[in-house]
């Protein structure tokens, strides 16, 4: 049995997991069927484990239609240390600037981590207008001279989320997917390097999903210590030192559930999206009580941010919100306000209760 305040949980990450893989996971953590022991204590040299891998990496491939020409990593140190060590890897020593999109929180975080590898160019910025919404393509100018390109597909703690693919076909597009990885289809083949923690949308913290097209490391830096180096990692099939056996198991079961209960990423987006629209008809018909962040074109379907009157309010609503069985409302520490996340996981008629809540809250 689980609490059912689990499907009611709202948080920006780690964030809701599928009501069937914590079933599982609560088996597992007793014995794995197939093994007979607690999958905290199966050993990362066993064959088991080695299927695992084997199978995760498969249904990665499936759900985006990944070819042979890219490899699939199963990394530790969170998207934070993808921060450092794509620059440490593809910007140290070249003489042009890397291209970066400050759209938001995160991929604020990105650009020290960039600069102190070399040199980069900050394309577009929305720090003086509040990231309250994305360039269009009038306002980017990309260079053919780059070493890459990088950007954040979603900014997790603005709600902002690009709907189309960014940049030139000619410069290799690095992109941090964290917050909407397997939450639609994402045309994979047209990005160099995507990478995405699983705390987000596919699984706990603690492994980080790394997409690279093989030929990106003909550009790759060779003196990295051996963990920072994606070849290392790369030759040992993500099982350089012990992996997170952990985590990888429960992104295996979300893939599973993906693949076999949902029916792939292009069903996946039409759930995200019905239930993104829900949330923002209620905030637009509310006659300016709920003031959504991001401007229409680039509201991002994982994460619904948005404002009450004031302070007071946002803080009564909290309140409530909780009494109510809600979890994981509040806003990111950075820029307060309300934040529903409604990652994969996070089924339709929860956003209904959500939305019932939040009209009955308006009335009130
Ligand atoms: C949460 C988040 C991060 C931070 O990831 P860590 O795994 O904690 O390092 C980076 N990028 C995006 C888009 C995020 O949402």
């Amino acid at each position: 049995m689980l609490n059912p305040r689990n499907s009611l949980n709202f948080s920006g990450g780690p964030g809701v997991l599928p009501e069937s893989v914590l079933l599982q996971v609560q088996q597992a953590i007793s014995a794995v069927p197939e093994v007979g022991l607690s999958i905290l204590g199966i050993s990362h040299r066993s064959d088991w484990f080695a299927a695992v891998v084997a199978e995760l990496e498969d249904n990665i491939r499936r759900l985006l239609g990944l070819s042979s020409e890219y490899s699939v990593l199963f990394l530790q140190g969170g998207a934070t240390q993808q921060f450092s060590m794509i620059p440490m890897t593809f910007l140290h020593g070249k003489s042009q600037p890397a291209e970066y999109l400050h759209t938001g929180y995160w991929s604020g975080k990105t650009l020290p981590e960039a600069r102190r590898e070399g040199s980069i160019k900050v394309l577009w910025s929305g720090a003086d207008t509040g990231f309250k919404r994305l360039p269009r393509n009038d306002e980017l100018e990309f260079s053919p001279e780059a070493p890459y390109l990088h950007y954040i597909s979603n900014e997790t703690v603005e709600g902002l989320q690009f709907q189309r693919v960014l940049g030139r076909e000619d410069v290799p597009r690095i992109c941090d997917m964290s917050s909407d990885f397997l939450s639609k289809p994402c045309q994979a083949e047209r990005f160099a390097l995507i990478y995405a923690h699983a705390q987000k949308n596919v699984g706990p913290a603690g492994v980080t999903v790394v997409i690279m097209r093989q030929s990106l490391l003909n550009y790759a830096r060779t003196d990295l210590p051996g963990f920072l180096d994606y070849r290392t990692q790369m030759q040992a099939h993500s099982i350089y030192n012990t992996p997170p056996v952990f985590a990888m198991y429960v992104v295996l079961l979300v893939t599973r559930w993906l693949l076999h209960e949902i029916g792939g990423v292009a069903n996946m987006a039409h759930l995200n999206q019905q239930k993104a629209q829900l949330l923002y008809r209620l905030l637009d018909n509310s006659d300016g009580f709920y003031r959504a962040h991001a401007e229409t074109p680039d509201r991002s379907l994982m994460n619904v941010c948005f404002n009450l009157p004031n302070l007071e309010t946002e803080t009564r609503f909290l309140q409530a919100a909780s009494a109510a069985g809600f979890s994981g409302l509040k806003g990111h520490r950075a820029v307060g306000g309300i934040r529903a996340s409604i990652y994969n996981a996070l089924t339709l008629p929860a956003v209904e209760k959500l939305c019932e809540f939040m009209d009955a809250f308006q009335r009130l």
